[in-house]
């Protein structure tokens, strides 16, 4: 993967717990690693198809002097997801902040926080069948729109379904949904479970009538299995209301665990 370098860019800012630190400031320094495509560029050789170096060390410099930030991870992190935003090029970036004159009563040269945070392809199915359930599902969409941990979205058609688990209950509006994100599977599962609750979703009965429910179906090609969740989602291999609108976004992406294609499950499922 290409990247930019940046080595120890100082920076005079007022980060720190102490009072002393906050009030008379001092030197950090910040080492940055930038994702970049530069297949473009390395064939034009016009800025304009670069991330501009030089913007970017202006950004991090007038970024971290205007904040004020007791951590160093704190800092990072909130830096790292201005550059994201700022420089919509920069795939993901790793961030090395450093502090050599900490308040330490040692000798030592420096002491740093490094982080790394990218943007991920994720897809999500998401469905209704209580209510209006058209709106239930914009709304939702409008709210991910809103988000700025989310980019690039975009939704499959919304398609009417019949009940799927046994329960007996109304049809179901189910679609899925693409789009790029720097939240963590965990973060991102948090953030869905908000939305849902604002859309006053209730668990009564497993698999039972809902207002909305948000899937996370895919996560980049990334396989997690633990207590809170369950990437690929476990079943959408059996779902027909998950692949049939996956297919109309990502026909062939490949699911990481049965190394088929999305359609190819769509395939097999159809009777
Ligand atoms: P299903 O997951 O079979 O579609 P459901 O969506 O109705 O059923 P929920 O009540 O929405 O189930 O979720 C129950 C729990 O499933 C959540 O609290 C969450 O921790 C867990 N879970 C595991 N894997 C996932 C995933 N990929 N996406 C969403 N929730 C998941
Ligand atoms: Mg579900
Ligand atoms: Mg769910």
């Amino acid at each position: 993967m290409d990247y930019i370098t940046i080595k120890n860019l100082k920076i005079f800012a007022h980060h720190g717990v102490f009072a002393q630190e906050t009030e008379n400031g001092q030197n950090f320094y910040v080492n940055a690693k930038l994702y970049v495509d530069m297949e473009r560029a390395g064939a034009t050789d016009a800025l304009n198809d670069a991330v501009n170096y030089g913007e970017v060390c202006l950004f991090l410099d007038s970024f971290l002097k205007e904040h004020t930030y007791k951590l160093l991870e704190k800092a990072v992190t909130e830096t790292m997801q201005a550059v994201l935003l700022q420089f919509p090029a920069v795939s993901g970036l790793e961030l090395e902040l450093s502090k050599p004159q900490a308040p330490i009563p040692l000798s030592f040269e420096t002491v740093s926080v490094t982080r790394s945070l990218f943007w991920h392809k994720v897809y999500l199915g998401i469905g209704s069948n209580l209510g209006d359930k058209k709106e239930f599902l914009e709304h939702a969409v409008e709210k991910l729109k809103l988000d700025q941990a989310f980019r690039k979205l975009r939704t499959s058609d919304w398609i009417v379904t019949k009940p799927y688990g046994g329960v007996e209950q109304d049809d179901f509006l189910n679609g899925a949904i693409e789009a790029e994100t720097f939240l963590s599977p965990d973060a991102l599962l948090d953030k869905l479970h908000g939305i849902e609750q604002e859309a006053g979703r209730e668990r009564k009965i497993h698999w039972g009538p809902r207002t909305l429910d948000l899937d996370i179906l895919l996560y980049d090609h990334k396989i997690i299995d633990t207590e809170k969740l369950t990437v690929p989602h476990i079943d959408m291999q059996n779902r027909q209301f998950v692949l049939e609108p996956l297919s109309q976004l990502a026909p062939a992406y490949m699911h990481p665990v049965l190394h088929k294609t999305i359609s190819q499950l769509l395939a097999e499922l159809q009777p």
